[in-house]
This record gives C-alpha cells, sequence and structure tokens, in this order.
C-alpha cells in the first residue's frame, strides 16, 4: 500500500482543525486554563505547518518549507510550554524564540527552493527537544495530580523518540534512505502524529472536566463567608471519618465552639464588623488545627473541630490557643473581637455516632456559657 504524503497532510490538517474547534469550545471556553490554551494554539501551529508543506514542489516551496518547519517547531514549543504551565511555571522565553529562529536560519540556508528537506537535522532536533521537555515536565507533575498525566506524559515521551529515530536515520543515510523512507518518513509521521494528537487532545479534555470538577466540588463545601468547611460537608467528612475501620477503635476529641455576645458586635459595630469577627475566628482555627484536623463553620457563629487523636486535655489547650489567637487579632483589628465558649466531647471504640458527640459537645457549650462564658467545658458523657 502506498500512502501519499499530500493526501495525508490534508486529512491531517482537518483532522486538527476539527480537534482544535472541539477542544477550544468544549474545553478552552469554559475553563480558559492556560494548559489548554496553548494546546489550542499547538494544533493551530500544527494545522498550518501541515499546510505550508502542501506548497513543497510549487513555485513557492523557497518560502512555504522554512515556515513549515518554523510553524512545526513553534507547535513543539506549545506543547511543551503547556505542560510547562500545568506547574504553573512560565514558558522560558529565550527557548520559545530562541529554537524556531534557528531552526528559519538553517532552513533558510539549506536550499529550501529545490530542497524539500531544508534545515531538516535543525528541525528533527527541534521536534525532538520541545516535545522531550513537555514529556518531561508532565512526568514532573506529582502522580495524583490527574488520570491523565502518564497518558499524556507517555505520547509526549513516545512521540519524542520518535524524531529522535528520524534524526539519527536522516543523519546515517539522508531523506532517501531505506530505514528512514520505511519508518521515519513523512506518511509514517503524519499518522503518528495523527494518533497522539487525538490521545493528547482526549486527555486535556478530560484533565479540562478533573479540574472543573474539582473546583465545583471546593465550593459546594466551603462556607463562602469564612473558608471552612460548612456544616454539610464537615458531617460528610466527619461521619466517613468516625466509620473508617481504621478510626473505630482510635480516639478523639470533637469542639463546638461559639462566640459570646455576638449579637452585641452586629448591634454596636454593625453587620460587615461581625463578619470581620467571623472570618478572624476561622482563621484562628486554621491557624491552629493541622492539616488533617476538620474545622467548619456549623451556624451562624457557631464553629465545629473535629481532632482525631486528641484527649479532652489536648482538647482544651488547642480551644485555649485558638481564644489567644482571636484575642491577638484583636490587637490588630480594634476592640470587636468577641471571646468564645467552647464545649469538648470525646470519642473512642463506644461512641454510637456524630449526632450523639455532637449532642454531647452541644451539652457542654451550654454549660460554659451558663458558667460565665469565654470558658471551656468537657462533656459529662464523655468518656
Ligand atoms: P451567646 O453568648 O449566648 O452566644 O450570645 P450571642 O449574641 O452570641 O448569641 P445569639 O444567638 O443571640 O446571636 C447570634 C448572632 O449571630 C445573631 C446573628 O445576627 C449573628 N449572625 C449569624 N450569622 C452571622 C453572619 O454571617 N454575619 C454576622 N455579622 N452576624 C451573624
Ligand atoms: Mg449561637
Ligand atoms: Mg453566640
Amino acid at each position: 500500500m502506498v500512502l501519499d504524503t499530500a493526501t495525508l497532510r490534508v486529512a491531517f490538517g482537518l483532522m486538527a482543525l476539527v480537534l482544535g474547534l472541539l477542544f477550544y469550545f468544549s474545553a478552552y471556553r469554559i475553563t480558559r486554563s492556560p494548559y489548554s490554551g496553548w494546546w489550542c494554539l499547538a494544533l493551530v501551529f500544527f494545522l498550518a505547518g501541515s499546510a505550508a508543506f502542501l506548497l513543497d514542489g510549487t513555485a513557492h516551496q523557497w518560502w512555504a518549507n522554512p515556515l513549515g518547519n518554523v510553524l512545526l517547531v513553534h507547535g513543539g514549543v506549545a506543547v511543551w510550554a503547556g505542560a510547562r504551565s500545568l506547574r504553573e511555571v512560565r514558558p522560558r522565553r529565550l527557548l520559545f524564540t530562541a529554537v524556531p529562529l534557528v531552526t528559519l536560519v538553517a532552513s533558510a540556508l539549506d536550499s529550501p527552493a529545490t530542497n524539500t528537506w531544508s534545515g531538516g537535522p535543525v528541525f528533527l532536533g527541534a521536534m525532538c527537544l520541545t516535545i522531550g521537555l513537555a514529556s518531561r515536565e508532565l512526568w514532573r507533575l506529582e502522580p495524583g495530580y490527574s488520570r491523565v498525566r502518564v497518558p499524556m506524559a507517555a505520547a509526549a515521551g513516545g512521540l519524542s523518540a520518535f524524531y529522535f529515530g528520524r534524526l539519527v536515520f536522516f543523519l546515517l543515510e539522508g531523506p532517501g534512505g531505506p530505514t528512514f523512507d520505511t519508518y521515519f518518513g513523512s506518511e509514517v509521521t503524519t499518522l503518528v502524529t495523527m494518533v497522539l494528537l487525538v490521545v493528547v487532545s482526549f486527555s486535556m479534555s478530560a484533565l479540562s472536566s478533573e479540574q472543573q470538577t474539582r473546583a465545583l466540588r471546593m465550593v459546594a463545601t466551603r462556607d463562602d463567608l469564612t473558608g471552612l468547611l460548612n456544616r454539610k460537608a464537615f458531617i460528610e467528612i466527619a461521619d466517613e471519618h468516625l466509620a473508617d475501620p481504621a478510626v473505630t477503635r482510635a480516639t478523639g476529641a470533637l469542639i463546638l465552639a461559639d462566640l459570646d455576645h455576638f449579637k452585641a458586635v452586629n448591634d454596636t459595630y454593625g453587620h460587615a464588623a461581625g463578619d470581620v469577627a467571623l472570618q478572624a475566628f476561622a482563621a484562628a482555627c486554621r491557624e491552629t488545627v493541622r492539616s488533617t484536623d476538620l474545622a467548619g463553620r456549623y451556624g451562624g457563629e457557631e464553629f465545629i473541630l473535629l481532632i482525631p487523636g486528641a484527649t479532652a486535655d489536648r482538647a482544651e489547650r488547642i480551644a485555649d490557643a485558638i481564644s489567644q489567637r482571636l484575642a491577638d487579632s484583636a490587637h490588630r483589628e480594634g476592640p470587636r473581637m468577641p471571646t468564645a465558649s467552647y464545649g469538648i466531647a470525646t470519642y473512642d471504640a463506644g461512641t454510637p455516632g456524630l449526632e450523639a458527640l455532637i449532642a454531647a459537645a452541644d451539652a457542654a457549650l451550654y454549660e460554659a456559657k451558663s458558667q460565665g462564658r469565654n470558658r471551656t467545658a468537657r462533656s459529662d458523657t464523655a468518656r
């Protein structure tokens, strides 16, 4: 079977166009993420570069052939920049312009009017380099980053290795050599690139929707004002935690906190000052607990904390530390910070469930309030 390069290039161009449009409307327009922008740009470069090569063999070859090389290398650079943006590092400007520029010069000096492989080794080396760098960036992402990290990194790595093979056989036997012609010629390259473009576009779409889901989940679980977990999310996660077989035999503490005379803060200084106090309390909670503890806003001016492994004593020290931080922020923000009261309940293997635990902490909180506020009380039923 003889595959004709021009037909393949037209098919490739059409596929890149359709992929680009689909990707633009389904991913880039929605997420506006840098990596999807770079990928759209890469597809445009691949499409335009491939179109330029269609002018090989015509009177326009002298400019179209170097231009095709430069556009394809620019595509490689865009892929690399996109991969780099996943790690939130900026593209290197020097490489971005230097690699295509070197390709252009090499191509222009290599009789592009008659030579369809003008600047061949530089072009092949530049593609191998830029796409190899993209693969390296993808491998450097942490493994949990996305399900599609490995397929994307492998696709880029495979393409880079393919270009390396092209470069080696181009140097060994030239573009007319038997191995180059059979395994590394324009037909095979177009086919390989087509497959990889589909793999990468599909992976990128999956990545976009993963990120959207993550962002939505984040919005759905957070309290707007304080950024802590909202009540529903706290209960869900705490319930899951307590039901975990590895945890059921473990112990820990739950703290329920309520700001004292908070209504007076609102009445005296206004609702906005009340909001600032709520945010300051939330910040004090966040700064005091570990990242593995749970902190949530339970209601208006009530907060809830789950501290796995903590004894009642440690929970009390945590409550004291939060109050201390809140008082410190009062020095900075003026005399608008209320004090807080806390109820503590501890859990172990015999605790019937989260609801009972919260009820116990609530009873203790009521105790703390009735004893005069700005203090901590422990649940009687706490084990
Ligand atoms: P206590 O010491 O007994 O807890 O007295 P308190 O004034 O704190 O309790 P009360 O339940 O009477 O008042 C709670 C107040 O919290 C009333 C409500 O307007 C206010 N509040 C609830 N949510 C918000 C909010 O998001 N922002 C502001 N600024 N105030 C809120
Ligand atoms: Mg209250
Ligand atoms: Mg209150």
